[in-house]
């Protein structure tokens, strides 16, 4: 794995021990407009690492050291993520230019990196998020067409492997009161979704199920509580109740 090192002067000291890996879309007309951006000082912006489309990967920052990707957000009651997370920017218009498809030849890098990182550091399967999933609110990056079932086979992070009903009704809409509401946000929390367990169907909490979904069952993106969204949220959480008592 080669690796250019190209530094920016965006980070400062970590405080936390690293826990996750965060993965973003650049989001930008191209790769090196990032780069410039996360390496211009008056950004205040970067990321541990960039990889481009054409598997190129640029080392930031150093790992030792908090880059400044995640901005406001929260993940399993921890709002400084920067301290506590490796952050890679992934080039890709993302939807601001079409969403375009990532060449496998860029997963192909990212899957070496992350490996790489999950490895030295001990991240576990539930490590790995996507920056929509810890700023549900203002973020959809890496986005619904992020390959994270192929990732998952090659052992970066987990994936929901499991047939699901054949039955797809919505459940609970918009506004909805019900105990139904409350154990698909405690099934969330307990993810590490910021939500709170409230058993209304809320505008926060209708967010964070897109964010879910985007990740998911990008199929289907529409913040509603569904029976396969439901299916594969238990999956998820009893993989989780595994993996820690394992
Ligand atoms: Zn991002």
């Amino acid at each position: 794995m080669k690796i250019t090192q190209t530094p920016s002067p965006n980070h400062d000291a970590r405080t936390l021990p690293v826990s996750l890996l965060v993965l973003h879309y650049t989001g930008m007309e191209t790769g090196q407009a990032a780069l410039e951006r996360m390496c211009a000082g008056a950004a205040k912006v970067s990321a541990h690492y960039m990889v481009a489309e054409d598997g190129h990967i640029s080392q930031l920052v150093d790992e030792s050291r908090r880059a400044w990707h995640a901005g406001l957000s929260e993940w399993a009651g921890e709002s400084n993520i920067n301290s506590a997370s490796i952050g890679i920017e992934i080039v890709n218009g993302g939807h601001d230019y079409g969403l375009p498809d990532f060449p496998d030849v860029q997963i192909e890098a990212l899957m070496s990196l992350c490996r790489d990182i999950q490895t030295r550091h001990n991240i576990s399967l539930f490590g790995l998020v996507a920056h929509s999933d810890i700023a549900p609110e203002r973020k959809q990056d890496p986005g619904e067409k992020f390959p994270w079932q192929k990732l998952a086979a090659h052992g970066i992070g987990y994936w929901p492997d499991l047939k699901l009903s054949a039955k797809t009704q919505t459940l609970f809409e918009k506004g909805a009161r019900d105990r139904g509401v409350a154990i698909v946000q405690s099934g969330l929390a307990y993810l590490g979704y910021a939500v709170e367990v409230t058993g209304v169907l809320d505008a926060k909490t209708q967010c964070i199920l897109c964010a879910f979904q985007r990740r998911y069952r990008p199929a289907r993106i529409d913040g509603q509580i569904d029976v396969h969204t439901m299916e594969i949220l238990t999956d998820l959480a009893n993989a989780k109740k595994t993996a820690r008592t394992a």
